[in-house]
């Protein structure tokens, strides 16, 4: 560049920008799957690379689509682990349940985990092979315009639309099995590739004053109830999940001209409503508040693993020794033709709540170095009908993502974690609090071979189970002021403390896929601990604090100690309500991580301090009439 005239850039390359970047582990696909399969891996110290096509995280349940989310059915069967992390954040950062504030919480947890380099609006466009193993992958950087190369040890393909499978040749199913062959009922009676639709949202939002509403010219005319049969059109309208097409088509290659029409079917339906609903004046104070323009997808490929998840797997209850996540949701099967069909859009066939997932379906049969998660795991349609729901794909996520920090400490792949390490994996996940029904956690022996001293029955702390399971409570319960104390058999060396604290599991603590109404806040769990210390006993018998947590907002909680002693205790101040405090687990830990919290921002006064002065010169033209500081900026 001649810097005497800086306009003037002399174009020598004959392409983009070039940029190589290589990591443990590169992740396709930003959605709940794709962000805790990240950060997961990245926690267990892998080095991993997160690549999205859009600008906000989450997918379908990011701003952009706006689908809450949903998983296993039945009491104390909410999902917990990564997800329950980030709906707690959410919940104590965002009480109004402002989407944008939302996705600020999915981008904080990827872009300032340690070890996790995110691409934002970075879409992976090709790779290469080294033999049966992806061995590179490219992708194109939207708003930079640097073409990237990404080589990594593992893949793990968390797209929705399975992006890798087209560039590595791995095996995928799309459309609907015959019923014979997995011998599923709800399947038809020959294959066919037909699948769910995609969905366009709308969110309605009741004022103090009437509304108007003119729908633009190209809108499609919905002028009676006969032109909706069986769907729930009100002014809320639920969250419009049924405004559905594509599924005759190919929801992948036509999904534009899908979301074409799903433009016309949206905004005729709110001109439906607001203008020919037999009761419109119901409906007069109620305008539009968000339409989305880009669709969510519910269904394309789905990879082959060395398990294919079936109906009858899900019936039975996924009794799989290689669980490493569950589902719960119904087999919520839609008609292919969405809202083309009058008949009801979708059948809920009943499934089990919860039933378990086992890891053989989170790898590719024959690519060694890819994984899945997400609603392209190996299962067939009518299992996937299930499993697609985020609460389920968020387990996923963690569990292929500590599945590769596994391959990347034992320099392995995926078929080898589940024939030499799987044990290790399980215990990796319920470590990391996401459960598994019917295991247990192994208790380390610091914490096993010391004596809890508490009130009632504290013995419940230490038998490997984190929440409440079917009708047992698995809890202990103590009043602000209690202590838990732990008497160790000498004076021994402790890291830290592993609580896991009651965040109420039956309190969804979902995005609203509605408008949320006056009074329709998240709240913080009233049993959760919110002040709490930990104290060492010292030599002389008294007692030092050595940490002291305010505001609480976490279920997995691990503090650090780093003490001598011969006994720690917690001391619990207060918790978020009324009610007393329950906790499933205290262990003491040897160590305690420290690449999970990110750090603060800095003062900007000292962000400022670092710039060249030369580079805060004041303009030349600065004699000029009007600073700036005053006017609307442009
Ligand atoms: C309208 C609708 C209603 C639904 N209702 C619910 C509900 O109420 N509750 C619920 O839990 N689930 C619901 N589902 C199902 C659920 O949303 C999906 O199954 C789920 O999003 C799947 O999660 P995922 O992480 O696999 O994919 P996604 O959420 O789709 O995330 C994948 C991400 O990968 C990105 N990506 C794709 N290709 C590339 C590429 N080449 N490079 C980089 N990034 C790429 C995409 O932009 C996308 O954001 C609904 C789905 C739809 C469409």
């Amino acid at each position: 560049m001649n810097p005497t005239h800086a306009y003037q850039v002399e174009q020598t390359l004959p392409h983009f920008d070039q940029d190589s970047i290589t990591a443990d582990v590169c992740v396709v696909g930003g959605g709940m799957a794709g962000l805790f399969a990240a950060v997961s891996a990245a926690r267990l110290g892998a080095s991993v690379v997160l690549i999205h096509d859009r600008p906000v995280l989450g997918g379908n349940a990011s701003s952009e689509i706006r689908m809450h989310i949903c998983g296993a059915h039945g009491r104390n069967n909410k999902e917990t682990g990564l997800i329950e992390e980030v709906q707690l954040e959410n919940a104590f950062r965002n009480p109004t349940l402002n989407y944008s504030i939302w996705d600020s919480i999915l981008y904080g947890k990827a872009a300032f985990t340690p070890g996790v380099k995110l691409l934002l609006n970075t879409t992976c466009t090709g790779g290469t092979m080294d033999g049966p193993r992806l061995d590179t992958i490219t992708a194109w950087g939207m708003t930079t315009q640097i073409q990237h190369t990404i080589r990594a040890t593992l893949f793990i393909d968390c797209s929705g639309d399975s992006v890798l499978a087209p560039l590595s040749k791995a095996k995928v199913r799309i459309g609907r099995e015959a019923r014979e062959e997995f011998n599923e009922d709800i399947q038809p009676e020959s294959a066919d590739d037909r699948t769910m639709g995609n969905s366009l949202l709308v969110q309605l939002r009741e004022s103090d004053s009437p509304q108007t509403f003119n729908p633009p010219k190209w809108a499609y005319k919905f002028l009676n109830p006969t032109d909706l049969p069986n769907r729930s059109v009100g002014q809320r309208g639920d969250n419009f999940w049924w405004l559905e097409l594509g599924g005759l088509n190919n929801t992948l290659r036509d999904a534009d001209v899908i979301r074409d029409e799903l433009m016309k079917v949206g905004y005729g339906v709110i001109d439906y409503i607001k203008n020919h609903h037999p009761q419109k004046d119901q409906h007069a104070n109620w305008g539009v508040e968000w339409i989305g323009s880009l669709p969510g997808k519910r269904e394309n490929r789905r990879y082959v693993g060395d398990h294919v998840l079936t109906q009858n797997d899900v019936r039975d209850g996924g009794q799989f020794k290689d669980i490493v996540a569950y589902g719960g949701w119904s087999m919520d099967d839609h008609h292919p033709a969405g809202l083309l069909y009058p008949g009801r859009p979708t059948i809920f066939h009943k499934a089990p709540s919860p039933y378990g997932i086992p890891f053989r379906a989170m790898y590719s049969v024959n690519v060694p170095n890819l994984l899945c998660a997400g609603r392209n795991i190996s299962a067939t349609h009518a299992a996937m009908s299930s499993t697609r729901v985020m609460g389920t794909t968020s387990l996923m996520g963690q569990a292929v993502g500590t599945a590769a920090a596994l391959c990347v400490k034992h320099a392995c792949e995926p078929r080898d974690i589940y024939e030499r390490h799987l044990d290790e994996l399980q215990q990796t996940l319920m470590e990391h609090d996401q459960w598994l029904p019917g295991l247990s956690r192994t208790i380390n022996a610091l914490t096993r071979d010391a004596k809890l001293v508490a009130t009632g029955n504290p013995e419940t702390l230490r038998d490997g189970q984190d929440r409440p399971v079917g009708d047992v409570a698995y809890g202990w319960v103590g009043a602000p002021g209690e202590t838990i104390q732990i008497e160790l058999a000498q004076d021994t060396f402790v890291g830290g403390v592993r609580l896991v604290l009651d965040s109420n599991l039956n309190d969804h603590k979902r995005m609203p896929s509605t408008i949320p109404l006056k009074g329709n806040h998240a709240r913080m769990p009233e049993k959760m601990l919110r002040n709490f210390r930990v104290e060492v006993r010292q030599a002389d018998d008294t007692w030092r604090v050595v940490h002291r947590e305010v505001d609480n907002h976490q279920r997995l909680v691990r503090v650090p100690v780093s003490a001598r002693t011969s006994a720690v205790r917690l001391v619990l101040e207060s918790t978020w309500g009324t009610a007393p405090a329950t906790i499933f687990s205290l262990d003491l830990l040897e160590s305690v991580p420290n690449r999970y919290a990110p750090t603060d921002g800095a003062r900007w006064a000292d962000v400022v301090a670092k710039v060249p002065a030369k580079d805060l010169a004041a303009p030349e033209s600065l004699a000029e009439e009007s600073s700036g500081r005053t006017r609307g900026g442009a």
